[in-house]
């Protein structure tokens, strides 16, 4: 193989076919292709872009690089969901659980914050003793056992994936559709599914803000979900403001068990429900207002939450934090925010909450950083909302003074008063599937 042949053709706007995607990504991985070689390829793909079958090349040679989970006759359909990530996105910790309780076996890897965005695995080991580090064997035996597992990218999974994400990351070659798409893909895909629930998130706190480019990473995510024999949905939601109240990892676990317990916020609960049905649909329901029905009674009965109870019990948790979630980690300060004027909250913008989780230090600059589960926001404010000078809007979690200080600030500037009319993104805006784009604006 002649590396810098490859990046030629690429870079004067060839195609590369999948056997060189194979091959490449097989030395890639093997370490007789070297970092900057690929980093040059990485930057001709993101000027250039990828055909439909390059990028199928490059999912199939990171998928390749790696092991897949492998569940035989589980007699329950296998059904998995990615969030393309935003501030305020609990919903794994309840849609895990609660799906799992109606039947659908659950084998959900999930990352960790990225930017200004939160992560699963974060909020998970929010939770005292909780082990996010399952291997494959481990994953397979608890999904057996209890319909679930919540886990990370394990070293078997896609190794190739994470060591060109790492090379982009400082390449500046994330934001490019189809290597994002193939990336997700490669870890999904890899898990065994029958079936695939994405939630891919429009707005200004979304990973790609411009609503065009996030439905074509949608539908180039459903394209190679569906061309590998996994049905694959996708509901484009909101990330034009949090979702929910909380932001910042306890107070999010926290969240997520009000939320089991059919307590959460209205929004919350409206875009995890929208997403169990279409695991439930995937599984093979074939009627959704039962598949609502299901999810309601999981959700009444306690068994959704009992289920969580059991995951975190499997996974080395302490599972009597959905009985008293007090016992998750508490942040040593704590200050209310108040209004600063009257009028209507014309915004309450998500990047500037989420990194000022980060900066608080409830989430990572650098790879190695340890991560402050306590810190964050809870969140009351709603776009649309009449408020008057001095009413509550926020509580504020911090480690000192000096956390609390700078929480106060970003709440100045994330949260809009004015007189004009707000307009938020509808929740739920569609659903995208092979056939096309079904809109739904108006739920
Ligand atoms: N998440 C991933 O797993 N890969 C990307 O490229 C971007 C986000």
């Amino acid at each position: 193989m002649f590396v810098p042949g490859l990046i030629e053709r690429k870079r004067d706007g060839g195609a590369l076919t999948a056997a060189e995607w194979r091959d490449l990504l097989g030395a890639y991985g093997a370490g007789t292709v070297p970092d900057y070689q690929l980093s040059a390829l990485l930057m001709a793909c993101f000027l250039k872009g990828l055909t439909r079958e390059e990028t199928a090349g490059l999912l199939d040679g990171m998928m390749a690089s790696g092991s897949r989970l492998e569940f035989g006759d589980l007699g329950r359909s296998v059904i998995d969901k990615h969030s393309t990530g935003g501030v305020g996105d609990k919903v794994s910790l309840i849609l895990a659980p609660l799906v799992a309780a109606c039947g659908v076996a659950v084998p959900m890897m999930s990352g960790r914050g990225l930017g200004h965005t939160g992560g699963t695995l974060d909020k998970l080991e929010s939770i005292p003793g909780f082990r996010t580090d399952l291997s494959l064997a481990q994953t397979r035996a608890q999904v057996e056992k209890i319909g679930c597992a919540m886990i990370g990218q394990t070293p078997e999974i896609a190794p190739v994936d994470k060591k060109l994400y790492a090379l982009r990351d400082v390449t500046a070659t994330v934001e490019c559709v189809p290597l994002i798409a193939a990336s997700i893909m490669s870890k999904k895909l890899a898990e065994g599914l029958n079936g695939l629930v994405l939630d891919v998130k429009q707005g200004s706190g979304a990973f790609i803000t411009d609503a065009e480019r996030s439905l074509t990473l949608a539908r180039t995510m459903i394209e190679l979900g569906e061309d590998r024999g996994c049905p694959t949905v996708a509901l484009l939601t909101a990330m034009d403001r949090p979702l929910g109240r909380a932001c910042g990892n306890a107070l999010e676990a926290e969240e997520a068990i009000m939320g089991l317990k059919g307590e959460g916020p209205e929004d919350l609960h409206e875009v995890t429900i929208a997403e169990a049905v279409e695991m439930l649909v995937l599984a093979g329901e074939k009627d959704r207002a039962r598949a609502r029905q299901r999810l309601d009674d999981a959700l009444k009965s306690g068994k959704a939450a009992e289920t969580f109870q059991k995951i975190i019990e499997a996974q080395g948790g302490n599972p009597a934090v959905v009985d008293d979630p007090a016992l998750l980690p508490q942040a040593e300060a704590v200050e209310v925010y108040y209004a600063r004027s009257a009028g209507t909250i014309l915004r309450v913008e998500p990047r500037a909450i989420g990194r000022a989780v980060v900066e608080m230090g409830g989430g990572r600059r650098k790879v190695d950083d340890v991560v402050d589960p306590t810190v964050g926001f809870v969140i009351t404010a709603r776009p649309g909302q009449k408020v008057h000078t001095s009413e509550p809007l926020a509580s504020i979690f911090a480690r000192d003074a000096a956390g609390i200080d700078l929480a106060r600030r970003a709440l100045d500037a994330a949260i809009e008063i004015g007189e004009g009319k707000a307009s938020p993104l509808p929740l739920i805006s569609a659903r995208v599937t092979a056939r096309g784009v079904e809109q739904l604006t108006g739920r």
